[in-house]
């Protein structure tokens, strides 16, 4: 086995909700633990599954994915062979990581940050090196720069940022990316772009055309609701792209998920109105907290990032009650995904109760 597989932390997936339910013996559980879209999905994905045909299962998908690719490429106005579709975004990000490390590069992270980023590298043998976010949450870009050696390969910025939900502007990546050497390739992971509010052109995206070291990614497990169905995809510069399609398996994505993304991506009234009422709970989830005296960063995403004493004991007492958090990303802190408006306030009550009881 390789050296580096040996030492290997996995990435713990989600315990499914009704074994996790009967084992704490819970009338009702509710996962906030991981920045699901609690509205479902698209009425449109239901509708495809009332009428889908099982006859052509004994086929092979189209490995082009053709029609999911032209469409993404007419919304987001890229070339059709600049996109890399993957198993979920988490099989595009072991792909860069596949393609572009070798032994000892070094990878620079803004920390925390999604843990597959640091996993990935690891399984390739390279070195992630850590430069902490600032006090506000908000990314260091003039540590990253420091940060730069001849060995540094790869920079993640994932924008907005989980766990922290903070947003970084397309001004700041674009002063960040004209001191980065263009041998070294940025990728922006924008798995939540859908929920930045109060910006105009949020995405990274129109920044390609000045520089031919960017990738921005995308996924439809967040907004769009289809976790399930494991879509994501990465924009990259066409030379990357060509390389990328020879590592990629061949018939990675399958004919349920390219026709349920399809469809996912024509309805963006069901992306208008998740984004509006989650962009309405965050906001009743700030004035909670600022109320209370939690400290919290600024999200635009669909969780929020608190910082509470005894962070891991409020997250067993919350799961007692019905409510499943993530802790652990930073000691002394809770991410919890923005959920119905019910649901966000039980949990809010059930703090308060905490709070009450620990004074
Ligand atoms: C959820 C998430 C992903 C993975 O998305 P999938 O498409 O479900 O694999 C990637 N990046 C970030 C930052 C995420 O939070």
């Amino acid at each position: 086995m390789r050296k580096t597989v040996q030492q290997l932390k996995p990435y713990q997936p989600e315990e499914p909700l009704a074994d996790l339910k009967k084992r704490l013996n819970l009338a009702k559980l509710v996962r906030l633990s991981a920045n699901e879209n609690p509205y479902g999905t698209s009425v449109h994905v239901n509708e495809l599954f009332k009428t889908w045909s099982l006859n052509s299962d004994n086929r092979y998908p189209d490995g082009q994915a053709t029609k999911l690719r032209q469409a993404v490429s007419e919304f987001l106005s890229v070339a059709p062979n600049q996109l890399v579709f993957g198993c979920g975004l988490d099989e595009v990000i072991s792909l860069i990581n596949r393609t572009f490390l070798m032994e000892n590069d070094a990878v620079l992270l803004s920390t925390p940050t999604f843990s597959e980023y640091q996993l990935n590298a690891q399984i390739e043998g390279a070195i992630s090196i850590d430069v902490p976010v600032k006090d506000d949450g908000h990314i260091d870009f003039d540590g990253l720069i420091d940060a730069i050696t001849p060995a540094t390969k790869l920079v993640w910025l994932c924008n907005p940022n989980n766990p922290t939900g903070t947003y970084e502007s397309v001004a700041l990546i674009e002063q960040f990316m004209q001191q980065v050497p263009a041998n070294i390739l940025v990728v922006v992971d924008e798995a939540y772009i859908d929920y930045v509010t109060g910006v105009e052109n949020s995405s990274a995206l129109q920044l390609q055309k000045q520089f031919s070291n960017l990738v921005v990614l995308r996924t439809f497990s967040k907004a769009y609701g289809l976790a399930n169905l494991r879509v994501g995809f990465g924009v990259f510069p066409l030379q990357l792209a060509q390389r990328m399609q020879a590592v990629r398996l061949p018939y990675n994505l399958n004919d349920v998920s390219q026709q349920a993304a399809l469809v996912a991506l024509q309805d963006q009234a069901f992306i208008q109105r998740t984004v509006a009422k989650t962009v309405s709970e965050r906001r009743k989830w700030e004035a909670f907290l600022t109320n209370q005296k939690i400290p919290f960063f600024k999200s635009q995403t669909n969780f929020i990032f608190i910082n509470l004493q005894q962070a891991k004991q409020v997250s067993k007492y919350l799961l007692q009650n019905g409510y499943l958090v993530r802790d652990g990303l930073r000691p002394d802190w809770l991410r919890i995904t923005i959920g119905e408006s019910a649901d966000n306030l039980a949990v809010q009550n059930l703090l308060v109760k905490w709070i009450n009881s620990a004074r």
